[in-house]
């Protein structure tokens, strides 16, 4: 008979929150919905798509516009049904039996989720000192880090992961869904460097969230790989044209992004003025990304307390996560944080 392993009846399924929210500050996507050209541009891609057949295997048009974006090489790109495919893929594909893997505490938890999977030994250090220093005294076969951090919002600056780059053989997974925001990204090291892969996505600065568009950028050799070992149609048709839609207009993209990080900006100030909520100390923290992170002893009690009024912020133990929303959905939240101070 067959019998399930124990590790695998481990695994619990990602369990949304089902709530009724009319504000979400909660997953860090983009409150700017796609501009009227970007539709207009989808809608005419949409009527050209034969639906009887499978779509691009290499999403060849998209792959040049990002790549053009990125300033590298279209040979350097491949891209992914969002970027949580990609980075199941690398732990997939290039993590040896019984290897290791680093990431840092806290940080995106696929990481640990994809490895553990793999089978690794998935080692969790605090980020105190550099890449370099962690990664020698640890030894790892993969390092997998986001940049800005998510939960944080901490930024590792370029030299400190060239430094990593130049002193160990592991192979560094940069994770930049959050880079837009922020200048420093190492995605021009790739030509250099063949152990490291950079991963971006379409679902925060590029506002389509829903269409799962994520990119992996690495030398030729590298990528070479992964289009090897993906699956061979893995982004659908609809999600090609409604990205390509949106990359064909980079003025509109930068000028969302530049939104975004001017509504962070104004949170962050608002937030800053608070001091305490529910009379514990409330202390945002700078913040590299497109959220923003307070340390309180009330996280729990706070996400309930705007839960009732409709709007969605994730908890932590001892922090809360809110991401930029619009003018009024900034407002809206700020108000009830300041009357509940
Ligand atoms: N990396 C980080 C750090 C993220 O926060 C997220 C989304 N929450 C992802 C990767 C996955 O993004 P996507 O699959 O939508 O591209």
């Amino acid at each position: 008979m067959f019998k399930l392993e124990q590790r695998l009846q481990n695994f619990k399924p990602y369990e949304p929150d089902t709530a009724e929210y009319r504000i979400r500050f909660d997953v860090n996507e983009s409150f700017i919905k796609p501009d009227k050209g970007a539709c207009e541009r989808f809608a005419s891609k949409l009527s050209a798509i034969d639906f009887n057949r499978y779509p691009d295997p290499y999403c060849f048009k998209l792959t040049r516009l990002y790549a053009d974006y990125l300033g590298v090489n279209e040979n350097q790109v491949v891209v992914g049904n969002g970027s949580d495919e990609l980075l199941s893929l690398i732990a997939t594909a290039f993590l040896k039996d019984n290897g290791k893997v680093l990431t840092l505490k806290p940080d995106f938890p696929m990481y640990k989720f994809y490895s553990s999977l793999r089978r690794a030994e998935v080692c969790e250090e605090e980020k105190k000192g550099t890449l370099a220093e962690i990664a020698k005294k640890v030894k790892p076969d993969i390092i997998f880090f986001s940049n800005p951090c998510n939960p944080t919002g901490a930024v590792i600056k370029k030299e400190e992961v060239l430094n990593l780059l130049k002193e160990t053989s592991a192979l560094v997974v940069a994770d930049e869904a959050y880079m837009d925001f922020c200048g420093e990204s190492v995605v021009s090291y790739t030509k250099d460097f063949n152990n490291l892969i950079v991963t971006r996505t379409l679902s925060k600065a590029g506002g389509i969230a829903s269409a799962r568009v994520g990119f992996a950028v690495a030398n030729e050799e590298t990528i070479s790989v992964l289009k090897a070992v993906k699956s061979p149609y893995n982004v659908n048709a609809l999600s090609q044209a409604f990205a390509e839609a949106v990359l064909e207009d980079k003025e509109q993209f930068l000028k969302n992004i530049a939104l975004i990080k001017a509504s962070k900006e104004s949170l962050f100030k608002g937030l800053s003025a608070i001091k305490t909520v529910l009379k514990s100390p409330f202390t945002p923290q700078e913040s590299g990304a497109n959220f923003i992170y307070i340390k309180t002893d009330k996280s729990g009690e706070i996400k309930q307390l705007l839960k009732e009024k409709g709007m969605a912020v994730r908890a932590f133990e001892g922090f809360l996560r809110i991401n930029a929303g619009s003018e009024s959905e900034n407002k809206e939240l700020l108000e009830v944080l300041n009357e509940n101070s």
